[in-house]
């Protein structure tokens, strides 16, 4: 990874931080956006510095398409390209069916499923122009089989991702791979508030009998954005240790 890109976001927690540090190990300049948490986006930038890796935090809401393009432009000014772009950043509402209210399930659609597209199209030419380009889509298997009507909204915005990263790996093939991870349960902030009783159900549902562990989830990203997927795009692959 020395000499690419990457720019993650939602890297100053879970999934996204622990892609940023595995990008930084690689030796990889890596670009973390993030919108609420600038201490933990500080400490993630920390930790690539100290094992001797590149990278900054950049703060911008995800949701906002001006916050976008100030991204881009932050970035191709700074390095002047994109290698690798990781859209990672998302949102869930955990409540009953009946109280999902519009103006929640519209910034999930801003943040999950709007995000990825516009910052996809802003940066795919510039992969293009560049000859090279990854793009990994963070999805989720909420809405394959995993079912929660408190969490429609959720479920159909990562569903539309995956139906995103075939849309775009066939508009910019043969030089952007364009992929996607769908995690099942995953140990980050996001689960920490859920029931003892209902996480040990779930667990039960697993092969592997345990949730994963973000690095896990890091692990397989680093893997699609790397050359040794250069014949994979389009695809979709289900992180969840094996469902019953
Ligand atoms: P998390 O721990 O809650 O972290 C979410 C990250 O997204 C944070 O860095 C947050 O930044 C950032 N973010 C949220 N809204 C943003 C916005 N509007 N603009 C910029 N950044 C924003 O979540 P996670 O569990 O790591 O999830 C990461 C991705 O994996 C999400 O897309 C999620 O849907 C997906 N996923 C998670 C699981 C799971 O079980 N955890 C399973 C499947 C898929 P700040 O904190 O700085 O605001």
């Amino acid at each position: 990874m020395r000499g690419k890109v990457v720019l993650i976001t939602g890297g100053s927690r879970g999934i996204g931080r622990s892609t940023a540090l595995e990008f930084g190990k690689l030796g990889a300049s890596v670009v973390i956006v993030y919108n609420n948490h600038d201490k933990k986006a500080k400490e993630v930038v920390q930790e690539i510095e100290k094992v001797g890796g590149k990278a900054v935090a950049f703060k911008a809401d995800v949701s906002q398409e001006f916050e976008l393009e100030n991204i881009v432009e932050f970035v191709v000014k700074n390095y002047g390209k994109i290698d690798i772009l990781v859209n990672n950043a998302g949102i869930v509402f955990d409540r009953e069916f009946e109280e999902i209210t519009y103006e929640e399930s519209l910034k999930i659609v801003k943040t999950n499923m709007l995000a990825p597209l516009f910052l996809s199209k802003l940066v795919a030419p510039i992969m293009v122009k560049n000859g090279y380009g990854k793009i990994i889509n963070v999805s989720s298997t909420s809405g394959l089989y995993d079912f929660n009507p408190g969490t429609a909204d959720y479920a159909m915005s990562k569903l539309a991702l995956q139906s995103l990263t075939k849309d775009l790996s066939m508009k910019y093939a043969p030089i952007v791979n364009v992929n996607a991870v769908a995690p099942g349960w995953v140990n980050t902030d996001m689960n920490a508030d859920l029931p003892a009783e209902f996480v040990k159900t779930e667990t039960s549902k697993y092969h592997m009998k345990r949730w994963a562990d973000p690095k896990e989830i890091a692990d397989a990203i680093v893997f699609l954005a790397s050359d040794k997927a250069n014949y994979i795009t389009g695809q979709v692959l289900i992180l969840d240790g094996g469902h019953c």
